[in-house]
């Protein structure tokens, strides 16, 4: 059992008896990462640093969300909050370590992927996002470099400074969320008023890019964002996605066709027809058709052959990553 509490500590070390804190291994926009270790157990931690006092407020709104969405979400497949404790300056979230995320492994080539692996990081996604919508909880940035890998093959979903709770339906949100990659048309838009399917949206981009081992909808920026997605998925119209033209950001766009079966099936050489279904629900244009978790999750590709690989014998990625490369590594993945 471990416990959350949170000690003051006059310097911005960990507090002594319980945490040690060792080499730097990764840097995110508005923290540091280190690997440490827990003291009474040996267990190695990761202890993120989250620099306070530089925001009007204090306290950065990504931090106060990160802590207090993990702290109620316990889950396999969510990264575990071991434990908070602040510094004079910063405020540190002791998490377990987990050395590699989904985006190493996708890029790393010399890593075959079998379509068994990909449906078992797929069913671990989907559990981990499950859970969170179970909890009323969106995580808005799900993306393979925020799907970390525990030594023994488990996914867990990290990250969660932009997560929101999912409250009063008429409450305005920002579309200014999720890596431009990964986010849904609504959100390219500009929907203030969206929901669950904007994760699904992300989940179904991953899916997709773990099955073509690159980034399946690669913007620029967002205006090319718009032109990436619906080159590739059909340029959405009042047809098939009802009052889509009064979203804040609709303009006139390039009219593009939908793609045809036969032309996802090319696309996705190596795709069932069962995961053509799952993806193209997952990717429906209009969040009101995307399927939810609970539909994607009972999904017959799930159910067809072959059972998806258990997580102990998932690949990993082949040489262990130098210490300094681990660091530049982490920037690189960044945009
Ligand atoms: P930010 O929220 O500022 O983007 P992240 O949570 O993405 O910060 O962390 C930055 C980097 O630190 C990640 O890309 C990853 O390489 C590393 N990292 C984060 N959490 C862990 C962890 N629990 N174990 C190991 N490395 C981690």
């Amino acid at each position: 059992m471990t416990t959350q509490v949170i000690s003051k500590e006059p310097t911005n070390s960990p507090p002594v008896s319980k945490y040690s804190k060792d080499r730097k291994v990764g840097e995110g926009t508005y923290a540091v990462v280190y690997l440490g270790n827990q003291i009474a157990t040996k267990r190695k931690i990761a202890i993120k640093e989250i620099k306070t006092g530089i925001f009007k407020d204090g306290l950065d709104m990504s931090a106060i969300r990160e802590v207090k969405y993990l702290q109620e979400l316990k889950h396999a497949n969510v990264i575990e909050l071991i434990d908070v404790f602040s510094g004079t300056n910063n405020l540190n979230l002791v998490l377990e370590f987990l050395p590699c995320d989904l985006e190493v492994l996708i890029k790393d080539t010399s890593v075959v992927f079998k379509s068994s692996d990909i449906k078992s990081w797929l069913l671990m996604t989907l559990r981990g996002v499950h859970h969170c919508h179970r909890n009323f909880i969106l995580h808005r940035d799900l993306k393979p470099n925020n799907l970390l890998l525990a030594p023994d093959g488990e996914l867990k979903i990290a990250d969660f400074g932009l997560a929101r709770s999912l409250g009063n339906a008429n409450e305005d949100l920002s579309s200014n969320v999720v890596t431009r990659w990964y986010r849904s048309p609504e959100l390219l838009f500009g929907a203030k008023h969206y929901s669950v399917a904007v994760d699904m949206w992300s989940v179904g981009i991953i899916f997709a890019e773990l099955m073509l081992r690159t980034p399946y909808l690669p913007g620029k920026d967002d205006v090319d964002q718009l032109d990436v997605t619906f080159r590739a998925l059909g340029t959405p119209t009042e047809l098939i996605w009802p009052n889509v033209s009064s979203l804040p950001l609709y303009n006139a766009l390039r009219v593009y066709p939908p793609p045809s079966r036969q032309e996802l099936r090319n696309r996705f050489s190596a795709a069932t027809e069962k995961a053509l279904d799952l993806l193209i629900s997952m990717t429906q244009l209009d969040p009101s058709r995307r399927c939810d978790l609970t539909q994607a999750l009972l999904h017959d590709f799930f159910v067809e052959s072959p059972r998806p690989t258990e997580p102990a014998d998932l690949p990993k990625k082949k040489e262990k990553v130098k210490e300094e490369d681990e660091e530049s590594d982490t920037k690189r993945r960044k945009f």
